[in-house]
């Protein structure tokens, strides 16, 4: 007997151990989750730039296999991702990507902002300190960018093993996703032909920067022209650009390189660049993980110029598709795309162009600037006397003379009362906010309000800040098109993660732009980048 239960203690101790559920131990269920942890050898973030969400969904049926439709068909694709801010421009898109925060943490308010104490506006990758290397002039530096981004992280916690390279035809699109620590930020000197760098990064460039920039890249596109591909569902086979070279002209020259620049032909440029950067920085070669952020800049070149319903976008849309699958075939040859994961989104979207907007009844088209700012200057001249009241003003902020105030005697509060109304009276102008709302939080509940919020930076935002009708495009009559608003035209762009870690599928949920460093963070076990406001998308974590 005694026997017995000895036998039978010991099977219901031995069964326990055996087949215990592991939330009993968690230590146990750490080692699991740990155990199943693979970190990626590489982690690329694309941003493609001026690119809606729904080009995804419109030229869907023209993509080839392996590029969108790898992401799309092998990644989790949120469909439902919304900026919740007002500043959808290239710099503060990119800032906010990288860094999982809004500008009112990130700092990065605008391409360009004013700046009232220096009585100028500052660009938002300046840095008067550095100097371009591979070219001459000014450099660029993060300098202006607040706070840690995704990349930043990534080198922390690896005691700065991890190899973090940004690349873009624009420094801005370099400089702020690269953020403080990146190894190297390059982009695009059109005029020269060349890939730059600045004194921020390194002194000279890299043997393997030199030898790309020598061996021309647009010799290549010589006596090319644009035609759309037989594919494109606006129009096939169309001449949209053709280059006629003059006797005796040699090329590529400086004349052939203006026009090359704003064609599709760049991105297969700026592809092959990035390639050659996987290859000579041994990106995704080392024990620790890498991260590659390259943002294609052509699409917005040519969206500016045509807008989101041409023939031209559609033909850089499906371009772009195959540039990407070549260059996802090439990434699985060198680094294998089973050690890779890939992040897409955007930095804004676009509004259609004002013609198109008037032809379909949408809204009022184009609004030019300067009608709100002779409303404020005249209503404030109205109301406390005659004299310049506005020292600046951009599509964003009205920047009040503060000389002007204290001359006169009126406090900033009592006049951005007086802008703000004036501001908000004009035809266009849906609302506008004074900056004493947007400092002390004293603001209407609604979402454009909230929007502000998240675009408002206390030492970098204006004295009024003005948001526009839905479908109104703030520019002269004749201006092609335009973004900037917290319209989803602008602010709605894809969000796909593809790779080991995430649970392929279509997710509808609301997801921001700033979910997605959060979840590369989560995703990676790292730190989360130091002003994140975003959260994990865990519903697509593995
Ligand atoms: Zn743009």
């Amino acid at each position: 007997m005694r026997k017995f239960l000895l036998l039978l203690l010991f099977f219901v101790a031995s069964s326990f151990l055996i087949f215990s559920p592991s939330w009993l131990s968690p230590s146990f269920a750490k080692m699991q989750a740990r155990k199943y942890f693979i970190r990626p050898k590489l982690v690329i973030v694309i941003v493609i730039d001026q690119f809606r969400y729904d080009y995804l969904e419109r030229f869907r049926p023209e993509f080839v296999e392996g590029g969108f439709n790898m992401l799309l068909n092998g990644g989790a694709d949120f469909i439902n991702c919304r900026y919740d801010d007002a500043s959808t421009v290239t710099c503060a898109g990119h800032a906010t990507l990288f860094t999982g925060a809004y500008p009112n943490m990130n700092g990065i308010i605008e391409n360009e902002w004013y700046d009232p104490g220096l009585h100028r506006p500052v660009y938002c990758a300046s840095d008067l300190e550095t100097k371009l290397v591979g070219g001459e002039g000014a450099g660029a530096s993060p300098r202006n960018l607040m706070g840690s981004t995704i990349g930043d992280e990534l080198r922390m916690a690896s005691d700065f093993k991890s190899k973090v390279v940004a690349i873009s035809l624009k420094d801005r699109s370099a400089v702020m996703p690269g953020g403080h620590t990146a190894n190297a930020a390059y982009w695009y000197d059109a005029p020269q032909g060349h890939f730059v760098t600045s004194t921020y990064y390194m002194q000279q460039l890299p043997g393997w920067v030199k030898e790309f920039n020598q061996r021309s890249h647009a010799a290549a596109y010589c006596g090319k022209n644009w035609q759309s591909l037989p594919d494109n569902p606006i129009a096939p086979r169309k001449m949209l650009k053709s280059f006629r070279a003059q006797s005796g002209e040699r090329c590529p020259d400086t004349r052939f390189l203006n026009w090359l620049d704003r064609t599709p032909y760049m991105t297969e440029i700026e592809l092959q660049f990035a390639e050659s950067a996987i290859q000579n920085e041994h990106l995704g070669a080392g024990p620790h993980t890498d991260l590659l952020a390259i943002s294609i800049s052509e699409n917005d070149y040519i969206g500016h110029a045509f807008g989101p319903y041409s023939v031209q976008v559609a033909d850089v849309t499906l371009r772009t598709d195959r540039y990407l699958a070549s260059f996802f075939k090439d990434i699985n040859r060198m680094v294998g795309l089973n050690n890779v994961w890939i992040a897409l989104s955007a930095d804004h979207g676009v509004a259609p162009n004002p013609d198109f907007i008037k032809a379909h009844h949408l809204g009022l088209g184009n609004l030019p600037a300067a009608n709100i700012r002779d409303e404020v200057e005249r209503e404030l001249s109205q109301a406390f006397g005659q004299d310049q009241w506005i020292e600046s003003a951009d599509k964003f902020y009205i920047y009040l003379n503060h000389q002007t105030l204290m001359r006169h005697h009126v406090s900033e509060s009592e006049a951005q009362q007086v802008a703000a109304r004036a501001a908000a009276s004009v035809e266009g102008v849906r609302a506008a906010f004074t900056r004493a709302q947007l400092l002390t939080g004293q603001l209407p509940d609604s979402s454009l309000a909230r929007k502000a919020s998240h675009s408002f930076n206390s030492l970098r935002g204006g004295d009024v800040f003005v948001i526009v009708d839905p479908f109104t495009v703030i520019g002269p009559a004749g201006i092609h098109t335009n973004h900037g608003t917290p319209w989803n035209y602008d602010a709605q762009v894809p969000l796909i993660f593809w790779g080991s870690a995430f649970n392929p599928g279509v997710y509808s949920i609301p997801s921001q732009p700033i979910d997605l460093a959060s979840t590369l963070a989560a995703a990676l076990h790292l730190t989360q980048p130091s002003g994140a406001q975003g959260k994990p998308l865990s519903v697509a974590l593995r």
